[in-house]
């Protein structure tokens, strides 16, 4: 359809602006020059640049094929009519991937940086949920656990190879990873299916890894849990995680820590707390009692007048810190407990107090109240 050839079409050396007897070379870098400028990656929306990218480009595809060029020269652009631009995938001679594959890839940086290919991978972070007993928590301890993972292959050395070679360059994709071709005017490019991106390929995989150079095998390790650690803590292991591939650096494991709940301690941050029932007569009065805590007995004082619900603060015999010296506190709440059932002789005795203990029935706000735990307090 070389009718459709348009007749203010430009002179390709003028496009180029180079002089009719260029360099290969001279052609290349004013194509390069223009390519540059014109990119429709450069000029989003630009439909006068894109124009002047097409141009440019299908300059350069028609002179820098020697054959192409000489027609041109002759003929002018009927002599090269039939080789229209836009007319699909270009073929003959012209590598236009390889131009657009290092020009862009140098200097455009498209799709997000210069691909370049490796079969080395960083391995695998691993996650390893463990649970400790509430005193180990606060004590630390050290326990060991097994878990699975990818090591480095001992077959091969992670090499990959049985012969200990190593990979050789992908063939396919000259070790770049990708296939560039072009769509249009663009140049696209796909994940290389002959090494799957990576560049490389191994002729002779080691049998045992079947060329990762990595195997999954199940290792135990010496966890070591600092005392005052909290529920959820994560304790990373610098490269106990999965080996990389081929030789690449090895991942991290984390180890997540869950604390088993204790039957009557409960944490709060640095703090323990627990509640302790107390008799009226010990709340009015006073007293001195001996508690089971974390570490041995604690010795209570409950002072006289001390309301229900009333908090005691033992300190410093709570969490230690996890990473300065101290401890936080024992909280201990008191609560009164009134007897559901009295003997006959406790009755008579509760009663006569009852006769000289005066309350006043009256109703007050619950703000009140709280104030009036205050004072008691
Ligand atoms: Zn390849
Ligand atoms: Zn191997």
């Amino acid at each position: 359809m070389s009718s459709n050839t348009r007749v203010s079409k430009a002179d390709y050396y003028e496009v180029l602006g180079v002089s009719r007897n260029a360099s290969d070379q001279e052609l290349k870098s004013a194509y390069r020059k223009q390519a540059l400028k014109y990119h429709p990656d450069r000029n989003p929306g630009n439909r006068e640049a894109e124009e002047k990218f097409k141009e440019a480009s299908e300059a350069y595809q028609v002179l820098s094929d020697a054959e192409k060029r000489a027609a041109y020269d002759r003929y002018g652009h009927a002599g090269v009519g039939g080789q229209g631009f836009s007319a699909g995938p270009f073929g003959g001679g012209v590598d236009l991937g390889d131009i657009f594959g290092d020009l862009f890839g140098e200097m455009f940086n498209v799709g997000g940086g210069v691909h370049r290919a490796t079969r080395q991978h960083r391995g695998d972070d691993l996650r390893f949920d463990l649970t400790i007993d509430f005193e180990d928590a606060i004590f630390g301890t050290e326990t060991e656990v097994k878990l699975r993972r990818l090591d480095v292959c001992t077959a091969c050395n992670g090499r990959g190879s049985a012969s200990g070679r190593g990979p050789s360059v992908c063939s396919q994709c000259q070790g770049r990873g990708q296939i560039r071709y072009q769509q249009g005017f663009f140049s696209v490019a796909r994940t290389c299916t002959a090494c799957g991106g990576t560049g490389s390929v191994i002729g002779d995989p080691c049998p045992t890894c079947r060329g990762e150079g990595r195997a999954a095998r199940e290792v135990k390790l010496n966890v070591k849990v600092p005392p005052g650690v909290e529920d959820g803590t994560r304790v990373r292991y610098a490269g106990e995680g999965d080996a990389g591939r081929a030789g690449g650096p090895k991942g991290d494991l984390y180890i997540i820590l869950s604390i088993r709940p204790h039957d009557f301690f409960e944490r709060s941050g640095h703090d323990l707390h627990c509640v302790v029932p107390i008799s009226f007569p010990q709340a009015a009065l006073g007293a001195e009692f001996e508690i089971a805590g974390i570490d041995g007995p604690i010795n209570i004082k409950v002072p006289e007048g001390t309301q229900s619900g009333k908090e005691l603060r033992i300190r410093g015999r709570g969490v230690p810190y996890l990473n300065d010296k101290g401890h936080g506190d024992l909280i201990v709440k008191v609560i009164v407990q009134i007897p559901r059932k009295l003997s006959r002789a406790q009755r008579d005795l509760v009663a006569k107090l009852g006769e000289s203990l005066t309350v006043d029935n009256k109703p007050a706000s619950p703000g009140l109240i709280e104030k009036m735990k205050d004072l008691f307090s």
